[in-house]
């Protein structure tokens, strides 16, 4: 679509990425297929070398996928993108690609918890030191970087702490270290969030969450800037093989379609969930970028197009009262992965982190009354009646903890 690189975003979600097909079908065909024919020895030369345009097998490239990644790398104001298996498969594959032996990273604390692990206990094996600071404070930054430091990891609004990072600031310590700025970009989406323009190098997403966006697919994907760095990837993720399909390439396509709508009604209603919650008794605090006592709303304003669907809150009640919410809601369902149309609902004290123990869930901010909310794009009074009735229950068991609040 040549005329969708000036229209609106809201637009460019539509037709970003379709191209021209045999029959004339409005929406991009499922090339479900392994591998594609040569029409003669010569042809299959050519193709290998790279002097005629065409496939040759899925791994390398498929019709389907490059549609999918056409319409991202758009999305994402980048040059081009590269579709993978999950967020996890992405992260790894730029780690492996841009890191060699005697390197040094550093990434952000507050960051999903496989990409820590996945730092710490696979990269690490490289001779690839780690080093993980707040990256929502400067300083922190600056006083990180080494001589070998090549790459600067941020995940912003990080997870589950819902803190935001200066992505223009951390560009320029970047710059001057000659490292590369790297970010996870899975919880705003380039709808709320465009990196790049802030001087980031490379984009990753988990598409597993708002990009997809209907719980019902695993993906991720690379972003880059320009052809060096695409063909960098591209010869990486091909060698290691963490590469998408082309059946959920297909739905993660049709789920960008309404990504801007998506993400405004994510906002809207995450907004007014968040303001009920800070008046609510039962509640210590609330962090959220729609909200002033953000600790960096000043950057989520200038930074963040709309305020996005993750809530994290505090129950004043602990780990307990954190327990009785899980332990009632009907509407919101518990479960753990985010930015899908269904509201979901997470206590990581006493689900995914609770195998962590009290004391080292505190030294990774994991408060015991941390709750992380997901907001859909139900009706908004629906998801406030069933937080409503399940704080009440709160109250009923354990009455005395409201005052802790005062
Ligand atoms: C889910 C998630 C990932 C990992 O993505 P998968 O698709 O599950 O591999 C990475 N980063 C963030 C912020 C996530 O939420």
């Amino acid at each position: 679509m040549s005329h969708s690189k000036k229209s609106e975003f809201g637009s460019k979600c539509v037709h970003a990425g379709v191209g021209e097909y045999e029959f004339g079908p409005v929406v991009p065909p499922i090339y479900q297929t392994s591998t594609f024919k040569f029409e003669s020895t010569a042809h299959g030369a050519s193709l290998f070398k790279g002097e005629s345009e065409g496939y040759i097998y899925t791994r390398m490239k498929n019709p389907t996928i490059e549609a999918m990644e056409n319409a991202v790398a758009e999305l994402e104001g980048g040059h081009k993108a590269l579709g993978c298996g999950s967020g996890m498969a992405a992260i790894s594959t730029v780690f492996l690609a841009l890191l060699k032996a005697g390197d040094h990273i550093v990434s952000s604390k507050a960051v999903y918890g496989p990409t820590a692990t996945l730092l710490r206990t696979v990269i690490s094996k490289f001779n690839i030191d780690s080093t993980f600071v707040n990256t929502a404070v400067i300083d922190e930054v600056k006083s990180a970087i080494k001589p070998n430091t090549k790459i600067i990891y941020v995940e912003t609004p990080g997870n589950p702490t819902l803190e935001v990072s200066d992505l223009k600031e951390i560009s320029e310590i970047a710059k001057q270290a000659g490292a590369l700025l790297v970010v996870d970009n899975t919880f705003m989406s380039p709808a709320l969030q465009q990196p790049l323009s802030l001087g980031v190098d490379i984009v990753v997403h988990s598409m597993t969450k708002f990009l997809n966006g209907h719980a019902d697919v695993v993906a991720g994907i690379i972003v880059v800037k320009d052809e060096e760095m695409f063909t960098l990837m591209r010869k990486v993720l091909n060698q290691l093989g963490g590469v998408i399909d082309p059946f959920n390439s297909f739905l993660v396509h049709r789920g960008l379609k309404t990504l801007d709508l998506r993400m405004q009604r994510h906002s809207e209603s995450a907004q007014i969930i968040a303001e009920y919650l800070e008046a609510h008794p039962q509640v210590k605090w609330v962090r959220y970028p729609g909200l002033k006592s953000h600790p960096q709303y000043d950057i989520c304003k200038k930074q963040h197009k709309n305020t996005g669907g993750m809530i994290s809150f505090e129950l004043a009640g602990g780990f307990e009262a954190g327990e009785i919410v899980m332990n009632n809601v009907k509407f919101c369902q518990l479960a753990v992965s985010l930015g899908g149309v269904e509201s979901l609902v997470q206590h990581p004290a006493s689900m995914t982190h609770l195998s962590m123990g009290k004391e080292a869930r505190e030294k990774a901010g994991i408060t015991e009354g941390l709750v992380r909310l997901s907001v859909g794009i139900e009706n908004v009074n629906d998801i406030i009646n069933d937080l409503d009735q399940a704080l009440k229950k709160v109250e009923e068991k354990i009455p005395h903890k409201v005052e802790e609040h005062a």
